[in-house]
């Protein structure tokens, strides 16, 4: 199994549905440390990115590869979400859809992918900052640690979730030192950063519809 484009558009969806559903109380986490409109930004960044792609495929010119699925997934965050986390998470899909042109990646493109997006993030901040780098970084090194022992996409993806997952909650004790909560101090500290929340979802969504991929019936082909 490999992810194709359709995987690509599958977790393009899974991640606007699991947003929605956590709109909420990611807006939650950012009225803590934030200005409370997190769950809100992106939550309308993804419906814009679901709204053009179903507009794409209606004419019949879905992108063919992953990364051109990403592409307008970065291209339309950017150009939808205000803030600094739509903007941030435009420049790491970005990065990853330019790492390849292949119509189906394997678990060295994905890794390679990953790594391109956390260090476009890391241009503003490392992880430890309290940002979702602090989800990014540590689900890039653990997807390269389960590639280097062999793992499938779905278990590079299954580790690359749960170590986001992580990085997420570790977050909480840390003092915020990018972005709005940073000037909140030592006040920040105690509270999860929306931004690695929603980035932990989003590796959620892929490893979902990557799991559902490998699912799918093989197709026989008869002999002759
Ligand atoms: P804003 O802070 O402008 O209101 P959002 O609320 O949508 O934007 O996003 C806030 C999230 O953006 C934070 O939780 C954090 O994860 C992320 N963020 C902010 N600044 C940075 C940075 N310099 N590097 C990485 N992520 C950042
Ligand atoms: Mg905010």
């Amino acid at each position: 199994m490999s992810l194709d484009a359709a995987w690509a558009l599958d977790w393009t969806h899974r991640a606007a549905v699991m947003i929605t559903e956590n709109r909420a109380e990611l807006t939650e986490l950012d009225r803590a440390i934030g200005d409370a409109d997190h769950g809100d930004n992106l939550d309308r960044g993804m419906r814009a990115v679901v709204t053009k792609l179903d507009a794409a495929q209606k004419a019949g010119n879905l992108p063919a590869t992953p990364g051109g699925v990403l592409k307008v997934v970065a291209t339309t965050l950017m150009a939808t979400v205000g803030g600094a986390g739509g903007p941030l998470l435009g420049t790491a899909f970005l990065r990853a859809a330019r790492s390849s042109d292949a119509s189906a990646w394997g678990t060295e493109n994905l890794v390679r992918a990953l790594e391109e997006a956390t260090s476009g993030l890391e241009a503003r901040g490392h992880a430890g900052d309290k940002t979702m780098a602090d989800a990014w970084r540590p689900a890039t090194v653990a997807a390269r640690e389960a590639a280097e022992i062999g793992e499938d996409e779905v278990g590079v993806l299954s580790a690359a979730a749960r170590a986001a997952a992580d990085g997420a909650r570790d977050t909480e004790p840390l003092q915020a030192r990018r972005g709005r909560a940073s000037f909140l101090g030592e006040r920040s500290c105690g509270h999860r950063d929306p931004g690695a929340q929603s980035s932990a979802l989003i590796f959620q969504a892929a490893l979902d519809a990557a799991r559902a991929r490998s699912l799918e019936p093989i197709m026989v082909v008869e002999q002759a």
